[in-house]
C-alpha cells in the first residue's frame, strides 16, 4: 500500500525522499486565497512533473480550502469555479494524479439540492485534464459531503455529467469520524454511492465523534480507535495520504504506525 504525506510545495520531491514515501500531495499557491495556483518549484512546472516522474513519486495537488463550487453566493461560486478550472490546469501540467477538492456547502437557509445541481453544473462546466476528487469535510454549516445523503446528492446530480469518470473520491478518516460517520462502514458506505474511493486521508481526530471538528491528530494520538483506522485504510486499497501533525519524522512514525497495522 503507498503511503504518503501532505507537504511544503516548494520541493515536494525532497520531501517525499526524505519520508521515502511514494506519493505526496501539496498546495499550489495560498491554500486561503483566490490568486491562483502558483508553482513554488525552483525549476519550473515541467521539471517537477519529469523530476517527479523520474524519482518515482505519485503527485497529488489539494485545491485551496475557500473553493466552493456549490453555494448559491455568486461572488463566492464564480470565482471559486475559475480557482477549480485553474488548479486543474497546473495540476495536469505537473503531471499530478488527482486534484482534491472539499465539498463545500450551501448557506443554512438554502435548499442543498440547489448545491447538487450547482455540483453538476461546475463539473459540467469545468475541463478536467485530469481526476478530480472530492473529499468529505467534518463540518460546515449546510455541508455537501459530511453525511452520506449529502454525498448521495452530489453523486445523484453528477452522475449525468459528461465527465462523470474523471469524478474520484477522496475519503478522510479525522473527517469522516468528527463528521459522524461510523469507521466501521464507511468504506462500504461511500462505494454503494460513488461505486470508489481514490485516495485516503489517514488522520487521528483530536475530537469527538460527530463534533464536526476538523483537527487532525498523529496516529494514535487522537480519538479514532486504532483499529478502525486501519481497517478504512485497508477496506478503501487506495494510496494513502497523511495530513497529520509535524515533520518528516512524524509522518515516518505515523507511516510505521499504520504499516504495523495493516
Ligand atoms: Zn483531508
Amino acid at each position: 500500500m503507498d503511503i504518503g504525506a501532505h507537504v511544503d510545495q516548494t520541493d515536494p520531491i525532497a520531501e517525499a525522499r526524505a519520508r521515502q514515501a511514494p506519493l505526496v500531495q501539496f498546495f499550489l499557491g495560498d491554500p486561503q486565497g483566490y490568486k491562483g495556483p502558483e508553482i513554488s518549484y525552483a525549476a519550473g512546472a515541467d521539471a517537477l512533473r519529469d523530476d517527479a516522474v523520474a524519482a518515482g513519486v505519485d503527485l497529488y495537488v489539494h485545491a485551496p480550502y475557500i473553493v466552493n463550487v456549490a453555494t448559491t453566493n455568486n461572488r463566492i461560486r464564480i470565482p471559486s469555479r475559475k480557482l477549480l478550472q485553474q488548479h486543474v490546469d497546473a495540476a495536469a501540467a505537473i503531471g499530478a494524479k488527482g486534484l482534491i477538492v472539499h465539498g463545500g456547502h450551501v448557506n443554512k437557509s438554502d435548499d442543498p439540492q440547489v448545491g447538487f445541481d450547482n455540483w453538476r453544473k461546475a463539473v459540467d462546466a469545468v475541463d478536467l485534464k485530469l481526476p478530480l476528487l472530492i473529499e468529505n469535510t467534518a463540518g460546515g454549516d449546510n455541508a455537501m459531503t459530511r453525511y452520506l445523503e449529502r454525498i448521495q446528492g452530489v453523486w445523484d446530480a453528477i452522475s449525468s455529467c459528461e465527465q462523470a469518470d474523471r469524478v474520484g473520491f477522496c475519503l478522510d478518516t479525522c473527517h469522516a469520524h468528527a463528521g459522524g460517520n461510523a469507521l466501521e462502514t464507511v468504506v462500504d458506505d461511500v462505494r454503494a454511492i460513488t461505486g470508489r474511493i481514490d485516495l485516503v486521508h489517514c488522520n487521528d481526530s483530536r475530537d469527538d465523534f460527530d463534533s464536526g471538528a476538523d483537527r487532525h491528530a498523529n496516529l494514535g494520538a487522537g480519538k479514532v480507535d486504532p483499529d478502525l483506522l486501519a481497517a478504512v485504510v485497508r477496506d478503501a486499497a487506495a494510496p494513502v495520504v497523511l495530513e497529520t501533525p509535524g515533520g518528516a519524522d512524524d509522518h515516518v512514525a505515523d507511516t510505521r504506525w499504520l504499516r504495523d497495522r495493516l
